[in-house]
């Protein structure tokens, strides 16, 4: 049976996977002790219209540290390769599932250090010097193309990349950051005694600058409005943030500035990175263009002027600048992790992953890890990978002949999307003066929105939490998991009056 992953269900009785050498060998496991964490992934602004929070989560299953010699393993590739010979049966210290934004991030940062030895295994390919990747203005033809794992819903596919810089590589690029409320809002999820993880805007502001590098605009793109607050960002990290270099000065983005402030009185800010969203902004971005019959958008975007406005994903951000000098950091692409391999001594550790090329139903490779493998395969993958190695509800395990090995049936549920939808209208003829991305983006909050309905609205709201976390219990962990979340977002949109929405403007749509 395959999901809808493309992965086989039942990979034990496809691929048979008890010929590692460890196995075979008949060397004994070693005895560790478990810790297993979920951490959520920021990203930066994500608004929906029941505007649950948005929070990726990166798996990290660590085990203690022995000794290498263990798996009698050496060291010997870097860089980019697709051979999976040059990583398989080898051990690491960090192995990382998927080599997209949060993988590549996460390993380039750990291969900072020239003695930690990672391999990031990637089931997309190298496509970096492919024009649907790297050229921002052909936005949309990666879709339903190769690139794309192109998750099927019941209504039409979720988008997601299946490339070597995962969804960074093919989506909007917009860089944008919500309010400080919505990063504080994090915070309350925590147990007491992981208070000291300090999950707030204070405490993360840095490392979002140390993300970027921000090219302020220039006198001309200053004249047709672009503007920036120095302090708010970041100057010397990997990803290139800026206004695009042949931005738009026609009449449109001040149109479209004036009638959102008149119609809904939110208010103009310089630049929305420094924790206050609400407001509407020239922001650095991107044209979207309408290739392959896919609709013209605009998104704020990561680009680099240096590079011809090309793409910054987290492979050209973080990976292809060190690709060369950091030996202690291989990407395997075209290969895909189909599970985890665990201590048969009831700790309940991970020593490695099982993986095969992607989309070829057998021959599975295994690799070994002395520190940790970090599971970053995205949203939707993320938890498949964890169902196929037996965590998630053995209800649905089970049944398809994964034993389970620990028993956490929300994996793989409560998957939040954004909704998006397009007015247009035909313009006048104007010349819009300019090219590249659209510059314009607002953020209104709830009371904005709906004006004189914002009153009957909140309520209706405030009085159906409880409805709808019944409703959806069995998606989640309990009605009362929900409940609590719901709050915490009602909290946010109708008494913090936190951004509720994102409208940008397009041209020549
Ligand atoms: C169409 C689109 C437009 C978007 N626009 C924006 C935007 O404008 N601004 C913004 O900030 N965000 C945007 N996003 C969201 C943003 O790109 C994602 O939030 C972000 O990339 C998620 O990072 P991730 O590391 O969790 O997953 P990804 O970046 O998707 O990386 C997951 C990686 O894991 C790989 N993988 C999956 N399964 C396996 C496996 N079993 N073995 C090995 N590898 C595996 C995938 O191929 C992929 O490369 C957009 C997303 C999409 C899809």
């Amino acid at each position: 049976m395959q999901d809808f992953t493309g992965i086989w269900l039942a990979p034990g009785k496809i691929c048979p996977t008890d010929h590692s050498p460890i196995r075979r060998k008949g060397r004994p496991v070693h005895s560790h002790t478990v810790l297993l964490t979920f951490r959520p992934h920021s990203s930066p602004k994500k608004f929906l219209i029941i505007a649950l929070l948005d929070v990726k989560a990166y798996l990290v299953i660590r085990r203690v540290p022995h000794n290498q010699a263990t798996f009698n393993s050496s060291f010997g590739s870097s860089g980019v390769t697709q051979n999976a010979a040059d990583a398989a049966w080898k051990t690491y210290d960090y192995v990382v599932v998927g080599g997209g934004l949060t993988g590549l991030t996460v390993a380039a940062r750990l291969a900072e250090n020239p003695s930690t030895k990672v391999l990031v295994i990637e089931a997309g390919g190298d496509n970096r010097a492919d024009p649907r990747v790297y050229d921002i203005y052909k936005y949309g033809q990666a879709f339903n193309s190769d690139l794309d794992w192109q998750f099927p819903t019941e209504r039409g596919n979720i988008a997601g990349g299946k490339t070597l810089g995962g969804s960074s590589s093919i989506n909007g690029a917009a860089w944008t950051r919500a309010s400080k409320a919505q990063y504080d809002a994090w915070g309350s999820f925590l147990k007491p005694e992981e208070s000291y993880l300090n999950w707030t805007w204070n405490s993360m502001f840095s490392y979002m600058n140390k993300a970027e590098t921000f090219s302020p605009p220039n006198s001309e793109q200053r004249a047709k409005g672009a503007d920036a607050v120095n302090d708010y960002h970041g100057y010397s990290g990997p990803v290139q943030i800026t206004f695009p270099s042949k931005m738009y000065g026609g009449p449109q983005q001040g149109a479209f500035v004036k009638s959102i402030q008149s119609a809904v009185g939110i208010k103009k800010c310089a630049d929305i990175s420094g924790g206050d969203a609400n407001c509407v902004a020239y922001t650095p971005n991107v044209r979207e263009s309408s290739l392959n019959g896919h609709c013209n958008l605009y998104a704020h975007q990561s680009i680099n002027w240096r590079e011809s406005d090309h793409r910054s994903s987290a492979a050209s951000a973080y990976l292809t600048p060190v690709e060369s000098l950091r030996k202690n950091w291989l990407t395997l692409v075209n290969h895909q992790v189909t599970k985890l391999l665990w201590t048969t001594d009831n700790s309940k550790f991970a020593y490695g992953v099982e993986f095969r090329q992607t989309d070829v139903p057998c021959t599975p490779f295994q690799v070994y890890v002395t520190k940790e493998v970090i599971l970053a395969a995205g949203a939707i993958n993320t938890p498949a990978v964890l169902q196929r190695s037996g965590v998630g509800d053995p209800a649905l395990m089970n049944p398809l002949g994964i034993p389970t090995v620990l028993n956490i049936p929300t994996v793989g549920k409560n998957l939040q999307e954004q909704t998006m939808s397009v007015l247009g209208s035909s313009s006048n003829g104007f010349d819009p003066k300019g090219d590249g991305p659209s510059d314009v983006i607002a953020f209104p909050n709830f009371y904005e929105l709906f004006g004189r309905e914002a009153a009957p609205r909140a309520s209706e709201i405030r009085s159906s939490l409880d409805r709808w976390a019944t409703e959806q219990a069995s998606n989640a962990l309990s009605a009362k998991a929900l409940k609590d979340i719901y709050g915490i977002q009602a909290t946010l949109i109708l008494d913090n009056k936190g951004t509720f929405t994102q409208h940008s403007v397009m041209a020549l749509y």
